[in-house]
């Protein structure tokens, strides 16, 4: 289940794929949708946390569009923005996802060779990136603005 934090919102990779397979891949597509939703909503309650950290804006509904007219444009989005806030954020998180054209190219070029796998794996470690970091917030100290 997605697990309510102080600073946003942790899903579990293994049941999102799980639910995945079993919805014939509709729930993905639905997830994809909620990951721009949990950009927004660590935005909102992180900010003043983090104020030097490039921001996760990105429009769901906008982006959730393009998944169906052309998927590499979210996918790119959603890695670039995460691997920007990450190595920007004052919070340091323990781990890193790919950066978005890294992501892009291993979707492109490993997806049918590794019967997804490749694709797979890079997307599990996004979540868990994103899922560190919503923790890291939890016990390290703000990053309050000097003082002029
Ligand atoms: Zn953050």
């Amino acid at each position: 289940m997605p697990k309510e934090h102080k600073f946003g919102t942790t899903r579990k990779y293994r049941r999102v794929l799980f639910l995945s397979i079993v919805t014939f891949g509709i729930y993905y597509i639905i997830y994809q949708y909620w990951l721009f939703q949990d950009f927004e909503e660590h935005h909102e309650k992180a900010f003043d946390a983090e104020p030097r950290a490039y921001p996760l804006i990105a429009n769901p509904t906008t982006m959730l569009i393009f998944l169906f007219i052309f998927p590499f444009y979210p996918i790119y989005v959603k890695y670039t923005l995460l691997y920007d806030h990450i190595r920007t954020s004052s919070i340091q998180s323990p781990e890193n996802c790919s950066m978005g054209i890294k992501a892009v190219l291993t979707f492109v070029f490993l997806g049918l060779c590794t019967f997804g796998i490749a694709p797979l794996v890079t997307e599990s470690r996004w979540q868990s990136a994103f899922n560190e970091h919503i923790i890291a917030h939890d016990y390290q100290k703000e990053d309050l603005p000097e003082r002029e």
